[in-house]
């Protein structure tokens, strides 16, 4: 190919992300100067945070800029070189940005992924990738869990939830997830080995709360926020804790939470909210350790996985209407 096809947001949504909001443009492929290395992207994660990387709300990252290449996590494969830091055919991971080739420096912040191990692309972005680390660390570091305890977890069928409850099964929790529609309840019960669900987006969703949780919950691993959350933090038993992942049911509306601390006192919760790359200079430790999960059969992997480049914006608002299993990525190349 000798096009580079590009993603560049133009106009920041105010509600749904769609193609209007960037502008889709072809530019000739880079060569890459001394030091730097040329990445062709084949796989692209679409992640909620895609979503607040192009607000310019209050985050953990500056937004990206209007005219700028939107930001995004990718797998990919180094098809030119000019550094001895990375050699043709190494396949990297890192922000390699929603288009066809990315030029890296070797300064820059792209890794180079283990070869030889039996593990795909797809589960290399998924389970190893950054999903799978936030999982790992945000229950494992942040939320102490102890075998008999209660765990919950929103967006449980999804990238990051599905890992945290398969995680928490295998130290030998109770493990509650949170998720919407009867086949992805079915899902994480009988394919995942959850021991309860709840359907968020049935009628009667807080008496399954209620149901699924007769002892209370010791442990929240929070994506979704929002009524949920509440709801949750309604549940908690003394000193439990609380990983604060995300909160995505208010990401395309920007809307804020009006809330009652009151449980947090009375309870005396810990709530602890982190980002994954808080946890940067121990990925390799996370990988090492998901990898082995993975292989020993403890994490199934499930990705869904969305075709061609043009179709990324649309793509990503599966994210939030839950049109998707596991980890839902892109196929570039
Ligand atoms: P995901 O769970 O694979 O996909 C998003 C899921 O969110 C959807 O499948 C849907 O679940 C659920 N959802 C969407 N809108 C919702 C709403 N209004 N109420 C309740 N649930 C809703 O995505 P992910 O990448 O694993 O991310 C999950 C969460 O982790 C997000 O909040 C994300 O921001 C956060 N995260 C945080 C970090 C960090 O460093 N702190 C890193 C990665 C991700 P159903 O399919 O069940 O409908």
């Amino acid at each position: 190919m000798t096009a580079n096809r590009q993603f560049r947001l133009i106009a920041r949504p105010t509600q749904r992300a769609s193609a209007a909001n960037f502008s889709f443009a072809e530019s000739p492929v880079p060569a890459p100067s001394a030091g730097d290395a040329l990445v062709r992207v084949r796989y692209l994660s679409l992640d909620p945070t895609n979503r607040i990387w192009m607000s310019d709300m209050d985050q953990y990252m500056p937004p990206v800029e209007l005219g700028a290449v939107m930001r995004g996590v990718g797998i990919g494969e180094i098809v030119a070189s000019n550094t001895d830091k990375y050699a043709v055919g190494d396949i990297v991971t890192g922000l390699l940005g929603w288009q066809d080739y990315c030029l890296v420096s070797e300064t820059g912040g792209v890794s180079v992924l283990p070869k030889g191990l039996p593990i795909s692309l797809p589960v290399m972005l998924n389970v190893l990738g950054g999903t799978g680390l936030t999982a790992y660390f945000g229950l494992i570091d942040l939320a102490k869990p102890k075998a008999g305890e209660t765990l919950i977890v929103s967006a449980a069928s999804g990238a990051v939830g599905s890992v945290v409850g398969q995680i928490g099964k295998s130290l030998g929790l109770r493990v509650i997830g949170i998720t919407g529609g009867p086949e992805k309840c079915r899902h994480i019960v009988q394919d995942l080995g959850f021991d309860a669900a709840v359907d968020y987006r049935a009628a009667d969703w807080q008496a399954q709360l209620v149901a699924a949780t007769p002892d209370g919950i010791d442990i929240n691993f929070e994506n979704a926020g929002g009524e949920i959350m509440e709801a949750v933090m309604g549940r908690m038993n003394l000193f439990g804790r609380m990983s604060l992942c995300g909160m995505i049911s208010g990401y395309n509306t920007g809307e804020k939470m009006a809330f009652d601390y009151s449980p947090m006192l009375m309870r005396r919760l810990t709530v602890r909210g982190f980002i994954i790359t808080d946890f940067a200079d121990r990925f390799m430790e996370g990988i090492g350790a998901l990898a082995g999960m993975l292989l020993a059969g403890k994490i199934k992997s499930n990705e869904t996985i969305a075709e061609g480049l043009e179709n990324v914006p649309a793509a990503l608002n599966r994210l939030f209407d839950g049109d998707k299993l596991g980890k839902l990525m892109l196929k570039v190349s």
